[in-house]
């Protein structure tokens, strides 16, 4: 069997679930699992895991889908960016579609604004040798996984003595966000943890989980074995009364995490409060640049003309919009509503028309269910 097929096993898969059968019949109450990361929600979805569980356990997505959290404050500051003649953005290619209050960076680009999709913030430092006369802005958006990336990037635009590209840093992280989680009212009796960020972080950020708030999580690989099994421990330790954080996914993760990364990330930027869609402004869940590499930062250059005619346009904005949201993204974060209880879910909302960030990234909720379930999420309306 090869390395892929050892973790697609059917046999072993309906094994585990048989077993998660078992022990969810110890438990007096239903339980609640969240996958915290936004591939775990496509994969559980690809693989049909939902549908290998008992009715009594839930699987609610959460907010691990970078895109997906970044405010619209963001997206609009980037569309005011990119219609900027004397810059040009550079981005992941999923930021492209997400829709603000200006419409989206894809609309921008049609209408002549400057944007240049990169597969990675290396390739950011090509845009600004090529375009010296011009300021390159980089939308760093991302957990920690893509975190050290970024940060190459500045290290060797320092290195080659380019001085024209600069980042726009919504950078999160994610253990702060489960601490949110975690409240009484989200109800969530277990995380099944994500793979790549505790590639680079390990376990020791999520021990409060455990410790302090009662509530297991395993970190786990993103193949249908991983996941049963990641959930299969979860069950195990609530029916044993064993509150642990656990790592069953050893062939990538180091319990230690990536201690390189870390040092990188601990030189390089120090933790502020940051703004979460769905979950508001949530304590250190940021990163700020500091110092000798601040000044890469566009928003720590207070006093240039492009910072302050991008405050002037951002006042503008919140100025004229009266309209309420009617996407509920947030909430499908935090595990309170699912795609389907949202009115424009595959009817206004497609992902080749999105009406909110959850639709548009590969990692959404939305779009997760849109790909996989929409039949269901049509009839439920
Ligand atoms: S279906 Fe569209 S409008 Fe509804 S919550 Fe998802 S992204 Fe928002």
């Amino acid at each position: 069997m090869n390395v892929v097929n050892q973790y697609r096993d059917p046999v072993l898969i309906k094994k585990l679930a048989d077993k998660i059968h078992h022990l969810v019949r110890f438990m007096d109450r239903p339980i609640r699992l969240m996958e915290v990361c936004g591939t775990h929600t496509h994969s559980i979805f690809h693989f049909g895991i939902r549908d290998l569980l008992p009715k009594n356990l839930e699987l609610v997505s959460g907010p691990g889908c970078p895109v997906c959290v970044t405010p619209t404050n963001y997206v609009d500051q980037a569309i005011l960016l990119a219609r900027e003649p004397g810059v040009i953005l550079t981005t992941f290619g999923d930021l492209m579609r997400v829709p603000g209050r200006l419409g989206s960076l894809l609309q921008t680009k049609a209408e002549g604004g400057r944007v240049e999709i990169v597969y990675s913030p290396v390739d950011s430092l090509q845009v600004a040798e090529e375009n010296c006369s011009k300021l390159i802005v980089f939308l760093a958006v991302g957990f920690e996984t893509t975190i050290p990336l970024s940060i190459i990037t500045l290290k060797e635009a320092q290195r080659r003595g380019i001085n024209n590209l600069k980042i726009l840093n919504a950078h999160k992280l994610i253990p702060p966000a489960l601490r949110v989680l975690t409240a009484e009212n989200f109800k969530i009796d277990g995380f099944i943890l994500p793979g790549h960020v505790s590639a680079i972080i390990g376990l020791n950020p999520y021990r409060f989980l455990a410790e302090e708030k009662g509530i297991p999580g395993v970190v786990t690989g993103f193949e249908p074995l991983d996941i049963i099994h990641s959930i299969y421990r979860i069950m195990l330790q609530l029916v044993e009364g064993r509150i642990e954080i656990e790592n069953t996914y050893h062939r990538v993760v180091k319990d230690e995490g990536n201690i390189h990364a870390l040092e990188l990330i601990h030189r390089y930027f120090t933790p502020v409060n940051s703004e979460w869609r769905g979950l508001g402004e949530i304590a250190d869940s940021g990163l700020k640049l500091q110092e000798p590499w601040e000044n890469f930062d566009l928003l720590s250059n207070k006093n240039s003309s492009t910072v302050q005619s991008l405050k002037h346009g951002i006042q503008q904005i919140l100025v004229d919009s009266s309209e309420e949201e009617s996407c509920i993204c947030g909430l499908i974060l935090t595990g309170q509503r699912t795609p389907v209880d949202c009115p424009a879910f595959a009817r206004s909302c497609l992902p080749e028309s999105p009406l909110g960030a959850c639709m548009v990234s590969s990692e959404g909720t939305c779009a997760a269910y849109y790909r996989y379930d929409r039949r269901k999420g049509i009839a439920n309306v």
